[in-house]
């Protein structure tokens, strides 16, 4: 069997793996060996449905020594306005640059592609061609980095919770491009980000909506794209900061929070009559909330149990089908939920959220928090893991770690420069905009009331 030595293993290459190594082979010298299972590095995005855009602007997405787009705002089209979003082709050809053009010149990275993890011992981690079977174990010096512990469930590869008959369409949205026949009636099931771009993208098409049936059992709260917008646009980002935080110094519980952002429009809704129950940390804008509200054949059903030739059985009773139903699996979870663990462990490091979403700019934020020599202890405290339970009473909770590590980082002389300068960063160009109305206003705001902040969400998590 051949043995590697090295410093760190990533297992990994989305873009966790991918920020992580980045960041960590730029200010260390560290050496890097990257497996995925997938041949190439991008991770989910590799087997993304044909009509998915990132949801934040490709400004700040990806690694941090490349950057992705052109940094324009969209004339035109439903993005009108905001910074440009990549498409799953250029993110996976992104990921191919950032590899061949940044990581590997350096010498210090090797990447094994269509390769699995497959175990673990005190010899080693044992690793496997999933092309010939060739037996690898890698040695890490320095530690083994878990960067699939927040991986991406996608439609592609998920294996829906119910029965479906064999006569019945059941596909992944990616399949929707591709269809046999065409449909009498689109059935979406599902309620989060990815159902949405699916409604989005029909009614684009211009399917009518009453050919749409959408199973939406819990409704998410989602963030208003206008907020999330940087560079010349970074006022918003520095806006929504500070709404953030005047929440959470008020809010008295996660629902509280949630419902106070709604009132101050950085939260949206989809149905003005459901209180929604989920938060998985996605973007909208409110033109996308606009079109699915046509929508009208909305069903509560949170769970489907079979899909049978001609009905469907649901936890709200049984519902029609028939041979013109193509019924769309939008079920996978997206951003899934995991069990919190310390993100610093002896020779271990697990990639997690560090903030509220942008994985690249956590990942990132990990891999130099590592690179800067310190002990556990206090890396583990200037990343305490961020964890989207998918539920929206948990939005406290959340807060309090994200705003926890936000302080902590902002005030350590190392992190806080290489931070603010980040291009993974959302509010990178906010001392460039100090001039900036919301931008000034948003700092003086955010020095007055972060510490009330915290000292509000550390109660209102308890509830
Ligand atoms: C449609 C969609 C849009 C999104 N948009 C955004 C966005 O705009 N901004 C944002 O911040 N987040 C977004 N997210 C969240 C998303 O989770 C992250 O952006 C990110 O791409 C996830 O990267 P990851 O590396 O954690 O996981 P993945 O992309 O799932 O990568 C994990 C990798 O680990 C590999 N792997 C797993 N197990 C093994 C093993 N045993 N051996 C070898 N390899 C293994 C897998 O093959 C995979 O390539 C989006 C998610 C989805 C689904």
């Amino acid at each position: 069997m051949r043995v590697l030595e090295t410093d760190y293993l990533v297992i990994g290459a989305g873009a966790s793996g991918m920020a992580f190594a980045d960041t960590l082979i730029a200010h260390s010298d560290a050496e890097v060996v990257l497996v995925d299972r997938r041949h190439a590095p991008g991770g989910h995005w590799l087997d993304a449905y044909p009509f998915v855009r990132l949801h934040q602007p490709s400004a700040y997405y990806g690694v941090e020594s490349l950057p992705l787009g052109q940094d324009r705002i969209d004339e035109h089209g439903p993005n009108a306005g905001f910074y440009e979003r990549a498409s799953a082709a250029e993110i996976c050809d992104y990921y191919t640059r950032a590899l061949d053009e940044q990581l590997l010149p350096t010498g210090r990275v090797r990447f094994l592609g269509l390769t699995d993890h497959r175990a673990e011992s005190s010899d080693g981690h044992l690793l496997v061609s999933l092309l010939d079977g060739t037996e690898t174990l890698v040695r890490p010096r320095r530690k083994v980095v878990d960067a699939t512990y927040v991986q991406s469930d996608i439609p592609s590869r998920h294996v829906p919770g119910f029965t479906v008959d064999e006569s019945v369409t059941l596909v992944p949205p990616n399949d929707l491009v591709d269809l046999s026949a065409p449909a009498e009636r689109f059935t979406v099931i599902g309620a989060g980000k990815t159902a949405i771009d699916t409604c989005v993208w029909l009614l684009e098409q211009g399917v009518d909506p009453d050919r749409i049936r959408w199973i939406r059992g819990r409704d998410p709260w989602q963030f208003d794209r206008a907020f999330t917008q940087p560079l010349d646009l970074v006022g918003s980002y520095m806006r929504l900061q500070a709404v953030w935080v005047e929440t959470a110094e008020a809010a008295a519980d996660g629902t509280d929070f949630a419902r106070r952002l709604e009132d101050a429009g950085v939260f949206l809704r989809i149905d003005p009559a459901v209180e929604p129950q989920m938060f998985r940390g996605a973007t909208v804008s409110r033109r996308e909330i606009d079109l699915v509200r046509a929508i009208e054949q909305v069903v509560r059903a949170r769970r489907v149990q079979s899909i049978g030739a001609r009905t469907m059985i649901t936890d709200a009773g049984e519902l029609p089908g028939g041979p013109g139903e193509v019924y769309v699996d939008c079920t996978a979870a997206g951003v899934p939920s995991s069990a919190p663990r310390p993100v610093f462990e002896p020779g271990r490091i697990t990639i997690q959220y560090v903030g509220v979403g942008f994985l690249p700019w956590c990942a990132a934020t990990i891999g130099f928090v590592e690179s800067a020599g310190l002990g556990d202890d206090e890396k583990n405290r200037l990343c305490p893991p961020v964890v989207f339970t998918g539920d929206a009473a948990d939005l406290a909770r959340l807060a309090y770690a994200a705003l926890r590590g936000q302080v902590a980082r902002v005030r350590d002389e190392a992190v806080a420069p290489w931070n603010a300068a980040s291009r993974l960063n959302p509010a990178r160009a906010a001392f460039d905009h100090i001039d900036d109305e919301d931008v000034a206003g948003s700092f003086a705001f955010l020095i007055e009331h972060t510490r009330a902040a915290l000292a509000g969400l550390e109660q209102s998590a308890r509830r």
